[in-house]
């Protein structure tokens, strides 16, 4: 089956076929480490994950990178302000990025590369396009020269003509000889951090870190690179201009970018106040495997609105998965197999995979799967299911969830525990004559594929 994935340069869904052999080298922009990553950025790595894991399951092996921006205008602001190094505001801020990722079960990346300690490579990167005239120096800072580079706009399909300072260009405070050039290298400030190096003394410019980065781990050209739309435009357009000047080569083949994350409908922004962590949502006593079952629910070009409504529903929709497959898991039974069953289970893992193949059309990917859910859960509801589909429905869910990453099973033992405080807060229910309540906890015992018995001592519990 042939993969396609949206290219944001040419529009389109693309077949998508790597540059060398079956490595795939991916680049992903990753964190400003100047305070706890939102939920929103988190959606954004999540996506990456997902993409990688899928390239895995078909069979590639894939190199990925992402960036550390830990030295910038924000870090070096928030550093000062708490009267610590740049390094140890940093470090913090990087430690708990790797617990949140960590939370969300998201797979390392092969390097994390950190702009402070990159310097040289971007200083090279920059004597280069000095040399071939694509920089230019003015007052101890160094710009790119973007009339010269013809391309530019491609990506981001802006007509620069319509640039504006302050609207789209961020018009910082250096003097340059166009509103669209952008600093390469920032000229020593008083109080902040920098660098002697052979182009000056200073620091360098956001977009050239990236550029820097990727060459030096994944070479020249790399089959994709990643990030959230706000980095289309000016940063990744600024990271095309600057490789493909310095290196005469195609610097990506396939552009993705992944869609915003909203709240209540609005932006996640500091001054709107709305900015959720993944803290926030553990303190609320949600799993983070429930946000990740949200954001890998939906499609990665979709935009996706936050809520704490929605984050409920997908914790229990999650409960239900986990405890189908755990069922699935335990189930042993006399009954001869059922080819319908079969057939189902085979068909589920080639929906599973159409739908990825289609740029990862995830919400298409969970429908087959809450479709096998449903019918398997009735035929092991009356027992018709037989023990050889029950494993291999099993072995399925395992294996898509190579590329999910959701699932948590428990133990019998666990299960037990769990199974017998249910009765207890049904029992309890039954004393103070809330029906409602016990009819509840019946229900989703049932679906957890247990029966109730009422016996002599109490009430016992079996699986169906
Ligand atoms: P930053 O730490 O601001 O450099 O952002 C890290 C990553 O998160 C970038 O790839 C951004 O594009 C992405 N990002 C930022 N805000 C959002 C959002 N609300 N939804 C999805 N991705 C986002
Ligand atoms: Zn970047």
């Amino acid at each position: 089956m042939v993969l396609r994935l949206y290219n944001t340069l040419s529009g389109e869904k693309e077949v998508f076929v790597p540059f060398k052999d079956n490595f795939v080298g991916i680049y992903s922009c990753g964190p400003t480490v100047y305070g706890f990553a939102h939920i929103g950025n988190l959606r954004a790595y999540v996506f990456t994950d997902v993409l990688r894991r899928y390239l895995e399951f078909k069979g590639y092996t894939t190199r990925q990178v992402m960036n550390i921006t830990d030295l910038d205008d924000k870090t070096i602001r928030a550093s000062k302000e708490q009267g610590v190094s740049l390094r140890e505001y940093t470090d913090k801020y990087i430690r708990f990025f790797f617990e949140d990722i960590d939370l969300l079960r998201i797979k390392r990346a092969d390097v994390y590369p950190r702009v402070t300690e990159h310097i040289k490579e971007m200083v090279d990167l920059i004597k280069i396009l000095l040399d071939k005239g694509y920089a230019y120096r003015k007052d101890g800072s160094i710009y790119f020269k973007v009339s010269k580079f013809t391309d530019y706009g491609k990506l981001a399909k802006i007509d620069l003509s319509q640039v504006k300072p302050g609207a789209t260009v961020e018009a910082d405070e250096y003097e340059k000889e166009d509103v669209r050039d952008f600093a390469l290298w920032k000229e020593k400030r008083e109080g902040e951090p920098f660098w002697v190096t052979d182009i000056g003394e200073g620091r360098p410019g956001w977009h050239i870190e990236c550029s820097a980065m990727s060459i030096k781990y994944l070479g020249p050209t790399i089959d994709i690179h990643t990030g959230g739309v706000d980095n289309i435009f000016p940063h990744h357009q600024n990271e095309i201009a600057q490789s493909e000047a310095a290196t005469g080569q195609r610097f990506v083949r396939y552009w993705m970018h992944c869609e915003h994350l909203l709240v209540d409908n609005k932006k996640m922004s500091k001054s709107l106040g709305n900015i959720i962590t993944l803290r926030d949502v553990i303190d609320r006593g949600y799993d983070p495997l429930a946000l990740q079952y949200l954001f890998v629910s939906s499609h990665y070009r979709s935009k996706l609105n936050f809520t704490w409504e929605s984050i409920q529903y997908a914790s229990n929709t999650l409960d239900r998965l986990n405890q189908f497959v755990e069922r699935l898991r335990d189930y042993r039974s006399e009954s001869g197999e059922n080819e319908e069953i079969t057939l189902l289970i085979r068909r589920t893992a080639e929906r599973f995979e159409s739908e990825m193949d289609n740029d990862l059309n995830t919400p298409g990917a969970f429908a087959a799967i809450f479709e096998l859910v449903g019918k398997i859960n009735l035929a092991l509801d009356d027992g018709s299911l037989g023990t050889e589909a029950a494993k291999d429905a099993y072995g399925l869910m395992l294996r898509l969830d190579t590329v999910l990453g959701l699932l948590t099973l428990k133990e019998k033992g666990e299960l037990s525990g769990e199974i017998e405080a249910l009765i207890e807060e049904r029992e309890k229910a039954r004393k103070r004559k809330d029906f409602r309540q016990a009819d509840e906890i019946r229900k989703k015992l049932v679906e957890m594929g247990i029966v109730l018995e009422d016996t002599k001592t109490g009430v016992r519990w079996r699986k169906k």
